[in-house]
């Protein structure tokens, strides 16, 4: 079957490949002037550092599956992500662990006594906690809640911590020890070269084709036994009933000699200072050495029509119109829909290989069956 997939990021490679290894031709196609989607990395022609183009990129997964895929394609270097905090004049360690409680508060606790002082500080008044900011008190009380979570989560959201959902943050977001590893997960590291090679190797298969800076037009479809769309889910209707909302990113670039913040990743706290973060390259890929050094500064707003959609907004309004967007897209034949912005999902890029994995298999159980491929494998709901 000639399938036509939309977009070369993670999702339409990890698709394309398992539908060429099982015979099926597959064209993909990018709007984009290189593969990788958000997770493009290229090497600075100036210092040399790896960048990621689109904000940082740390793979972890539990998923040995997943692992075993990604290690098939890339050589993985060991890389556990620390990132620090500045709040209030001071630096301080995340995700809040006794450090950061010991030192924001000028004690030396040990775990039980730390457990204790945090569930005193907390806001027990609060029995059921309606928005993130009632969540929050309710877990860790004000003083933590306004230096960590206030001022990161208006800039990052753009709205009052009240407006978001008491989900966000489900379990108490401290630990009572010091491990500052920021995944949980078994498996953590980064491809040696980057992720760009990595989705490259993916995509070398004789009956894989890529076609960079070409946009999807409608005329496309008819040449093609099916279509896997990885773009936006509402961009395929012309966004005739709507835009979902996103945020978007800005990153402001500098570069500087020697070694900037001295980690890869510094959160900015306070409501003041108008980024959410900065990060610095080259420690991305610590076993690089690099003179110079590439920064960037992080701010988050509201995504226009031409701006890159990053973050899913799914709130209330945003939900009632992805569900008429379900419905319409449930109605179009010859069309499945994956990846984040086809199903309108944040997706870490574990979960994202593993959707296409399945998606590959499901689709192809179809193809035996003779049965028409669905919309949507996994519910964007
Ligand atoms: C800031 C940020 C940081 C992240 N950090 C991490 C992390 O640390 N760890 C982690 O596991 N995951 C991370 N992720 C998630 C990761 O980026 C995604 O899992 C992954 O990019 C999803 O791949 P995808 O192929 O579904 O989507 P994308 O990468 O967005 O690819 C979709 C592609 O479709 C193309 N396209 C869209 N519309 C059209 C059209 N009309 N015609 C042709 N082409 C089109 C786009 O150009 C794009 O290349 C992060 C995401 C963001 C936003």
């Amino acid at each position: 079957m000639q399938i036509l997939l939309v977009g070369a990021g993670l999702s339409g490679a990890v698709i394309g490949r398992r539908l060429a290894e099982a015979g099926h031709h597959c064209r993909i196609i990018d709007t984009r002037g290189h593969i990788g989607g958000n997770c493009f990395t290229e090497r600075d022609p100036e210092t040399g550092v790896m960048m990621h183009v689109y904000g940082p990129h740390i793979f972890h997964t539990d998923d040995e599956e997943v692992w075993a895929y990604v290690n098939g394609f890339a050589e993985f270097m060991p890389f556990q992500n620390r990132v620090k905090s500045t709040t209030r004049g001071a630096v301080y360690s995340l995700p809040i662990n006794l450090l950061t409680i010991n030192q924001f508060f000028g004690k030396a606790m040990r775990p039980d006594e730390a457990r204790d002082f945090v569930a005193g500080e907390a806001d027990l008044t609060i029995e059921d906690p309606q928005n993130f900011e009632e969540q929050a008190l309710r877990f860790v009380g004000r003083d933590l809640y306004e230096a960590f979570f206030k001022g990161y989560t208006e800039k990052q959201w753009g709205c009052a911590p009240t407006e978001l959902p008491a989900s966000i943050l489900k379990r108490l977001p401290v630990r009572f020890n010091y491990d500052d590893n920021y995944f949980f997960h078994r498996f953590q590291g980064m491809p040696r070269d980057g992720y760009t090679p990595m989705i490259a190797a993916i995509l070398e298969h004789p009956n894989i084709t890529v076609e960079l800076n070409t946009p999807y037009t409608p005329d496309m479809a008819g040449a093609a036994g099916h279509v896997f769309w990885s773009g936006p889910l509402d961009g395929f209707f012309d966004y005739d009933l709507g835009r979902l909302g996103y945020r978007t990113l800005d990153f402001e670039r500098f570069t500087c000699q020697g070694d900037y913040q001295g980690c890869a990743v510094m959160n900015y706290g306070d409501r003041e200072v108008p980024w959410t973060r900065i990060t610095e390259h080259k420690h991305f890929s610590p076993w690089e050495s690099h003179e110079g050094s590439i920064c960037y500064r992080e701010y988050s707003r509201a995504c226009g029509p031409d701006d890159i959609p990053y973050y899913p907004i799914r709130l209330v309004e945003e939900k009632a119109l992805l569900d008429d967007y379900i419905t319409r897209a449930e109605a179009t034949t010859g069309v499945t829909f994956v990846g984040r912005l086809g199903t309108y999902r944040y997706l870490d890029m574990d979960v994202t290989i593993r959707e296409a994995l399945e998606t590959a298999a499901a689709f192809l159980d179809c193809v035996g069956t003779g049965h028409a491929a669905p919309a949507f494998f996994t519910s964007p709901r």
